[in-house]
């Protein structure tokens, strides 16, 4: 009796709390997934962004920040550093160090890792010439490197690699299609503390866009040739080839010493201006 009696009067209110809790519970859940939607899109919307830096590869130069070191152990000198990515391509490395060895030249290579394994020689034969040879990733894939954070595993990877061709540890790192915006702080911070070091470029001579115009990749480099010391990127192409006389021709008219990289003598050189790297 007592029981039927206080189902019969607290049934109604009790009704009303229930009815009210679900309310809010059913306001919240609809305001947390238009939130986590929105989130989702913006990550989306972060991605499709960092995807389309690809393409921005093709930077304007003149929007490319270049270093200003003015000084070069303790003397104002002119110096270039010639460097060609995307190695191994015994192909054209031949033709590249021929053309070097003639103008008494050494340049620094970055090679990727996964095409070490067919040609260890080309490594040794680069060495034995007196060239640098730095990490330049093991896939050379964007959204690997950048977007799942994989540029300093791969480097550590290569490097590896690399000390078993060589016998060296290595420390310099390229970065496929440039520092910013793909590399993040904390890829930074975990490249610092692994020892490796980046360099980006202060020149770049699009040579890979222009297959069959080696006039404007000559002029591409020198064009932009006026600080004291300059980074070419290029990259071991037919094309490239075929400027590179031209260009060194153009680098020495206008001054500059021909440098190679050199670990002992490193001073940073990558877009984020990070000191450490
Ligand atoms: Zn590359």
């Amino acid at each position: 009796m007592a029981f039927n009696e206080s189902r019969n009067t607290k049934n109604p209110s009790s009704f009303r709390k229930k009815f009210f809790v679900i309310i809010v519970m059913l306001l919240l859940l609809l305001s947390i997934t238009s939130l986590m939607k929105l989130n989702v899109f913006s990550h989306k919307a972060k991605a499709s962004q960092k995807t389309q830096v690809i393409s921005v590869s093709k930077i304007n130069l003149t929007t490319t920040k270049k270093p200003l070191i003015t000084t070069y152990n303790g003397k104002t000198q002119k110096v270039v550093y010639l460097t060609f990515d995307d190695g191994v391509s015994p192909k054209y490395e031949k033709e590249i160090l021929n053309i070097l060895e003639k103008n008494n030249i050494k340049a620094t290579f970055f090679v990727i890792g996964s095409t070490l394994k067919e040609h260890p020689q080309y490594i040794k034969n680069l060495l034995q010439m007196g060239e640098y040879v730095g990490m330049h990733s093991m896939t050379h894939d964007y959204k690997h490197l950048y977007i799942e954070g994989q540029y300093t595993e791969e480097m550590l990877q290569e490097q590896k690699i690399l000390k078993g061709i060589t016998g060296k540890t290595i420390h310099l790192t390229r970065p496929p299609y440039g520092s910013k915006p793909g590399i993040t702080l904390e890829e930074r911070n975990q490249l610092a503390a692994a020892g490796l070091k980046m360099w980006d470029w202060t020149i770049d001579s699009y040579d890979w866009n222009l297959p069959h115009n080696p006039k404007q990749i000559i002029n591409n480099v020198l064009k932009h040739a006026k600080a004291n010391v300059e980074v070419v990127l290029m990259h071991e192409k037919k094309q490239t080839v075929e400027a590179l006389p031209s260009i060194i021709n153009g680098l020495k008219a206008k001054g500059y010493t021909f440098k190679v990289y050199n670990e002992d003598q490193h001073f940073p050189l990558n877009f984020w201006h990070d000191g450490r790297l």
